[in-house]
């Protein structure tokens, strides 16, 4: 399936990975810039389909990466320190599939070999998400999805 040597993502633990090996772990679907409410009775994240405003929407890359966290303070940071405890990685998400022991999917760019799977599969973000700059606040809940859990 994957040649003869085994992928570093299977070999490693995240905190032998290199920097880069880390970084290319993200599949680039975007889904994590994706807006979420959390239901106060039960604790539930949902999904909604606004994203944030520094996002480009056609490329699903962050318009202000290196700043990222000073501008949006509620942006995630993922580290082999803090992976495990983010509850609310999308299900798909690489970061999550290894903490779970689970493979990586036949679309992600490592197996694929190409970026392009990710929008082909219909995993990103592109072409169904609005800007929360075009979305009033009190519409959010009314923009809640399921197509990502
Ligand atoms: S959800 Fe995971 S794989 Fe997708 S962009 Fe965010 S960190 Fe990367
Ligand atoms: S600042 Fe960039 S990485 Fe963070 S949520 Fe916004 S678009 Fe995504």
């Amino acid at each position: 399936m994957y040649g003869k040597s085994v992928p570093f993502w299977r070999s490693k633990r995240p905190f032998d990975m290199s920097r880069e090996e880390w970084e290319s772990l993200c599949d680039g679907c975007a889904r994590c810039c994706l807006h979420k409410l959390e239901d106060e009775r039960t604790g539930t994240i949902h999904y909604t389909c606004i994203v944030c405003r520094y996002l480009d929407c056609e490329t699903c890359q962050c318009t202000c990466y290196p700043q990222r966290t000073k501008i949006v303070p509620t942006c995630l940071q993922l580290t082999p320190e803090t992976f495990m405890t983010i509850r609310f990685l999308p299900d798909t998400c690489a970061y999550r599939l290894i903490a779970e022991g689970k493979e990586l999917a036949w679309w992600h760019p490592l197996v694929s070999g190409t970026s392009d799977t990710v929008h082909e599969a219909g995993i990103s973000i592109r072409g169904k998400v609005l800007s929360e700059d075009f979305v009033h606040p009190l519409d959010w809940e009314r923009m809640i999805i399921d197509w990502v859990r």
